[in-house]
């Protein structure tokens, strides 16, 4: 399919953002360097990307006259979160752009959808999901193989940041974490002896070009995400190329519009599993902003917008630190006190990012902070000096 671009500076250069968090407000920032109007639909006043928006619809993410109203105002929209209604998108759709589609933000909201759709691609990527069972009822606890134990169980929809999942050693316990689930459908996965996360972020444009950024390496704490280093200093170079070549192949097959980011597990005997995808930029890409030549939120701006895709080439090892509303306070009391920011940025290659959100609660994602350096190890260095400041 040819691009039709949205040329930045027009009039009519307006993109619409569903969802107003930390990722749209970093997407919006993106389109307004390139001269792009942004429009957000957000049903919270005062959020991150109203703050820096000209056009806040503040209204539900299934509210009709909001939603009409987004797509009158934009040519083109997107989504910066997972759970947006695929509903909404297909009414945006029948007057704008929008990319991702419902059809693939379906999959990637749905555990066992996503599962199926890894498992067909694993044909040509040689990459799998973990072993797993569905269970949507008693039955299916008592039918799960035995070999998925010790396992976690997972909510098919809505789990973020490690929330809506168990971990379960045995059947009896699997069958107790399956009734504390209110009935949500669930998946079982086998519990897999992990030796590192990794991500790969991916974008596709309408004509099919595609770009891909290197392997980034995270490291989760409390199911939260707790630093990226990029690229991977653990991962073999053919692991790398591996995991590439499966997101490459996931949005082709897709046929995905937009920034896509995709987990892997790299297990102790260096296989490697694809865990789950993220239709949007993604916190574990925020490292692209200050050490890629191409931002992966520029990159979802050029996608959305039908232009060119940018060169998502890295020109600065680089190691990122999110920064949680846990850093407002003094231990484990309730005092808060405001970071030491100024000994942060004195900190050589340092790049803050704060969402401006007013309130610091703790686990909740503020901002984060990026270090670029010449070499990793020095990137890495940087970032335990800030933890040993702010953490
Ligand atoms: P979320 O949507 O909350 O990010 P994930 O499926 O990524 O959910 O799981 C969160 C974390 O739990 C992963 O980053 C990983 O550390 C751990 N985890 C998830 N599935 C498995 C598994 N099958 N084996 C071992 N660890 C896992
Ligand atoms: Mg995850």
């Amino acid at each position: 399919q040819p691009r039709q671009p949205l040329l930045p500076n027009t009039p009519a250069s307006c993109l619409g953002i569903m969802g107003g968090g930390q990722l749209g407000r970093m997407f919006a920032q993106a389109a307004q360097a390139m001269g792009y109007q942004v429009a957000v639909l957000e049903p919270e006043a005062g959020c991150p990307a109203a703050q820096v928006t000209g056009q806040h619809i503040q209204a539900g993410y299934e509210n009709h006259p909001g939603l009409m109203a987004l797509a009158k105002l934009s040519k083109a929209v997107t989504t910066e979160f997972e759970n947006v209604p695929a509903e909404s998108l297909k009414l945006l759709a029948q007057t704008s752009f929008v990319a991702p589609a419902a059809a693939c933000v379906s999959i990637a909201q749905d555990r066992l959808a996503e599962k199926h759709f890894f498992t067909r691609c694993g044909a040509t990527t040689h990459v799998y999901p973990a072993p797993h069972w569905g269970i949507a009822n008693q039955d299916d606890v008592a039918s799960a193989r035995e070999d998925l134990l010790p396992g976690i169980l997972k909510t098919v929809r809505m789990g973020y940041d490690g929330k809506g999942q168990v971990r379960v050693r045995d059947r009896a316990e699997l069958a107790a974490a399956f009734a504390g689930m209110n009935g949500q459908v669930c998946v079982l996965e086998k519990m897999l002896p992990l030796a590192y996360e990794v991500s790969v972020l991916v974008a596709r444009g309408v004509d099919g070009e595609a770009a891909v950024y290197p392997i980034a390496e995270n490291v989760h704490r409390d199911g939260i995400l707790f630093t990226t280093i990029a690229p991977s200093t653990h991962v073999s170079a053919e692991v790398a190329s591996k995991a590439q070549a499966a997101a490459l192949h996931i949005v082709a097959e897709m046929g995905y519009v937009g920034v896509l980011c995709i987990e892997f597990f790299v297990l102790k005997d260096g296989s490697l599993v694809v865990n789950e995808m993220a239709p949007r930029p993604h916190n574990s890409g925020h490292y692209t902003i200050d050490a890629c030549i191409t931002s992966q939120f520029e990159q979802q701006v050029r996608a959305l917008a039908q232009l060119p895709l940018g060169d998502a080439r890295q020109h600065s090892p680089a190691a990122m630190l999110n920064i949680l509303g846990d850093v407002w306070y003094e231990g484990d009391t309730d005092t808060m006190r405001e970071p030491a920011w100024d000994q942060v940025l004195a900190i050589p290659g340092a790049h803050l990012h704060l969402y401006g959100k007013a309130e610091a609660r703790r686990a909740r994602k503020m901002g984060h902070v990026t270090f670029v350096a010449t070499t990793m190890a020095e990137a890495q260095a940087n970032l335990g000096k800030a933890c040993a400041i702010i953490g």
